[in-house]
């Protein structure tokens, strides 16, 4: 029995009703996909509830904003909820189950161990949102553990996430397949995020730049250059020079060139590259990347 259910896809506020449904599921002889969200869902989720409900799993969302990812000057309180529009999405992508808790269902009183991700965790994103992927581990082995997925699928718009959980769950045994699905843009390139909602139309012209830098990147790298410290700056100063024109309040995190499986800088161009970076434009932080290949 699900609690309730919006927009006809049964939804699940504790773990004992989700659990219930799931082990009737299993019993019937289906393999279970599991898409872990935050809401305020669009393109880029339904992407990935679309690829695990094609693979013909019984797919499980999970829709909850994690405050253990959320620094404390972080934008946990704004993030936006929209649990009506999500079930609509949900459905409309061929969800089967909705998994939204609450806190106490997540954290409750008295919990306290966490997951604690090695150094893949300090590169990147790690640098800027000290504790983040602790709090990402932590929220989806949870999640794996009462979902206890065949298969669960994220996007390579949040490639260090990607990583991150790829590693955990080799290293900690969890018995679930990863699958990463490609980023979803916008018609001009941007990629989607939940955090799009924030930017202003000017921001939202402004946020381009970033995807124009890695693109240029990755053209210049098809080019045969080689110098990579070169391309970063290039990078760099095409962030500035598109955002410059209409918005001073850009900010670079970091731009970089690394290796997909360490996430350490690369030195010199290898088969496989992630260009990848993070800006800031007024108070939204942005991310994307580009997984150049060569063989
Ligand atoms: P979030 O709700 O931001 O935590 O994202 C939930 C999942 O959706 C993560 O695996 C993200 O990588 C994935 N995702 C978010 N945006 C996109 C996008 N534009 N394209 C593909 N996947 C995405």
């Amino acid at each position: 029995m699900s609690d309730t259910s919006l927009s006809s896809v049964p939804f699940f506020r504790t773990v004992a009703s989700l659990r219930a449904h799931i082990s009737n599921v299993r019993r019937a002889g289906r393999s279970i996909g599991f898409v872990p969200t935050m809401g305020a869902l669009h393109a880029g989720h339904a992407s990935l509830i679309e690829a695990a409900a094609r693979a013909g799993h019984f797919v499980v969302v999970s829709i909850y904003v994690n405050p253990t990812q959320f620094g404390p000057n972080e934008d946990f309180t704004a993030y936006p909820r929209s649990i009506e529009a999500d079930a609509a999405i949900c459905r409309d992508s061929g969800a089967d189950a909705i998994f939204a808790p609450n806190d106490a269902e997540m954290y409750p009183p008295g919990e306290e161990t966490r997951v604690r991700p090695g150094p893949l965790a300090d590169r990147m994103c790690g640098r800027f949102r000290p504790g983040h992927f602790e709090g990402v581990c932590t929220v989806v082995a949870k999640l794996f553990n009462f979902v206890q997925p065949d298969v669960a699928y994220f996007g390579q718009k949040d490639a260090q996430q990607a990583r991150i959980l790829g590693k955990m769950v080799d290293d900690l045994g969890f018995p679930v397949r990863l699958v990463v699905c490609p980023i979803v843009r916008e018609p001009d390139g941007l990629a989607m995020s939940s955090r799009n909602s924030y930017l202003s139309p000017t921001e939202r012209s402004s946020a381009l730049c970033l995807y124009h830098a890695l693109s240029l990147g990755r053209d210049r790298l098809a080019a045969g250059e080689k110098d990579l410290a070169a391309i970063v700056r290039l990078m760099q100063e095409e962030v500035h020079r598109v955002a410059g024109v209409r918005d001073g309040h850009v900010t670079i995190d970091y731009i970089e060139i690394n290796d997909p499986d360490s996430l350490m800088a690369l030195t010199a161009p290898g088969k496989r590259m992630l260009l990848a970076g993070a800006i800031r434009i007024g108070r939204t932080r942005l991310i994307d990347n580009l997984l150049v290949t060569s063989d």
